[in-house]
C-alpha cells in the first residue's frame, strides 16, 4: 500500500500533467471548427422554387408570410420577416471575425471593435449555437471591421455605424448542396465602446435571423434606440428568438 507521500506526490504529479490540459480543448474537441464547419466548395444563388401547374410552389414550403403576433408571450415575432424557404436560421451558425491587423497606431481600435465583437457573439450565443471559424468558406455569418457604404443595397442613402446584408445561396460542402443564409455584417470600429457594442448587438440579431425590428425601445432589436445603448438581451429579445428557433426551416437541410 503506497504510503501518504507517496500518494501526495502522485497527486502533484497527475496535477502537474493535468495542468497543461486543463487550457487545452478537450479531446476531440473541433477547435477551428474543421469538422462541424467544413469549407464551401462552390456556392451559387439560391435558384426560385420549382413552380406547379397552378403557379404553387411545388414542394412544400413553411409560410412565407410574416408571423401572427402571439397572443400570449412578449415577444416580437410578428415584426420578423421570412424567405420563400422559411425562417433564414441555423440549426448552429458558422462565424467568422475578420482578425486583428498588424501592430500600430489602430490596434488599440481593433481590440475593443474585438471586444464589442466577443460581447455580441457571448450574448446571442448564449441562447444558440456559435461556432467560431478562422475561414471565411467555412462560415455563415461574416464580421468586417468596415464601415458601411452610405447607400444601401436599395440604393437608398443610409449613414450607419452597422449594418447587416443578407444573401440566400446554395452552398456546397462535402460535396453536398443544401440552401444556407449567408450574412455579410459590417461594424464600423469608429464609435466609443458602448456605442459600438450595442451596434454589434443589434446587427447580429439580424445575422442570426431576427430580421425585424422591436417596437420598444429597450430591446437590442428596437427600430429607434432609446438613449441608452441597449448592451444585452432583453426578456422579449429572448423570448423572440427562442420562438424564431423552434419555427421548421430549410435552410442547411438537404433539398
Ligand atoms: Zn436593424
Amino acid at each position: 500500500m503506497p504510503s501518504f507521500s507517496t500518494i501526495r506526490r502522485l497527486v502533484l504529479i497527475a496535477l502537474l500533467l493535468a495542468a497543461p490540459l486543463a487550457n487545452a480543448e478537450p479531446a476531440g474537441a473541433d477547435r477551428h471548427g474543421e469538422q462541424t464547419c467544413p469549407m464551401a466548395t462552390s456556392s451559387r444563388p439560391l435558384r426560385p422554387l420549382p413552380q406547379g401547374p397552378d403557379g404553387s410552389a411545388h414542394s412544400p414550403s413553411p409560410a412565407a408570410a410574416p408571423a401572427a403576433p402571439s397572443p400570449t408571450a412578449p415577444d416580437y415575432r410578428h415584426l420578423l420577416e421570412t424567405t420563400p424557404l422559411g425562417w433564414p436560421r441555423l440549426d448552429r451558425w458558422c462565424v467568422w471575425v475578420q482578425p486583428p491587423g498588424e501592430p500600430g497606431p489602430g490596434l488599440r481600435f481593433e481590440q475593443r471593435w474585438q471586444q464589442a465583437v466577443d460581447g455580441a457573439l457571448g450574448s446571442w450565443g448564449s441562447e444558440l449555437s456559435l461556432v467560431m471559424v478562422n475561414d471565411p468558406a467555412r462560415a455563415q455569418i461574416l464580421i468586417h471591421r468596415r464601415r458601411p457604404p452610405l447607400l444601401d443595397d436599395q440604393g437608398r442613402r443610409r449613414a450607419s455605424h452597422g449594418r447587416a446584408l443578407l444573401e440566400l445561396l446554395e452552398v456546397e460542402r462535402q460535396g453536398a448542396w443544401r440552401p444556407e443564409p449567408r450574412v455579410q455584417v459590417l461594424l464600423s470600429p469608429d464609435q466609443r465602446l458602448e456605442a459600438l457594442q450595442a451596434t454589434a448587438l443589434h446587427e447580429l440579431g439580424h445575422a442570426i435571423g431576427l430580421w425585424g425590428h422591436s417596437d420598444e425601445p429597450g430591446d437590442a432589436m428596437a427600430a429607434v434606440p432609446g438613449a441608452q445603448p441597449v448592451l444585452s438581451l432583453s426578456a422579449r429579445d429572448r423570448a423572440t428568438v427562442r420562438w424564431l428557433y423552434q419555427q421548421p426551416s430549410r435552410f442547411g437541410q438537404p433539398p
